[in-house]
């Protein structure tokens, strides 16, 4: 027996999402670009709020530590949730050294129509009357596994 793909609220979302990307980016290229562009924007913003941080942390005035950070932080709270993200920094750019590679590639147009014709497959658009109605019986089915 196959195994149900898990329907809580997290995994709903995530499988929507994934849907999205792979209709809206059907081609090896918009791949690319997409998720280069998710990658340089990630970095850019955790880099610089880990920067202004650092950069408070250099002035080491306490008060305005406490003045950005939420109600019941501690510096302590304070000082791992920026160790988290200068890992997550490094991680970030070790991921950018590996996609460089990937994305210097250009295939024919050939491959670009195979990428178009299972994006097609893969992720039809939700508002297809089939899949509407295929996603009501769906919601009708009374043993889904995360039904409370
Ligand atoms: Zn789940």
């Amino acid at each position: 027996m196959p195994e149900e793909p898990c329907q809580c609220p997290d995994c709903l979302r995530f499988y929507k999402e994934h849907d999205r990307l792979v209709r809206e980016c059907p081609t090896l290229r918009q791949q690319q670009e997409l998720n280069w562009a998710a990658l340089q924007s990630f970095r850019t913003l955790a880099g610089k709020v880990l920067e202004e941080f650092q950069k408070q942390n250099g002035v080491k005035s306490n008060e305005s530590i406490y003045e950005v950070s939420s109600v019941n932080s501690t510096e302590d709270d304070l000082q791992e949730a920026l160790t988290d993200l200068e890992n997550i920094n490094a991680h970030l750019f070790s991921i950018e050294v590996l996609m460089e590679k990937i994305f210097d590639v250009r295939v024919p147009e050939v491959v670009e129509e195979k990428f178009r014709e299972l994006a097609g497959e893969l992720a039809p658009d939700p508002l297809n009357p089939d899949r509407l109605r295929l996603n009501r019986l769906l919601h009708q089915t009374p043993d889904l596994p995360d039904k409370s």
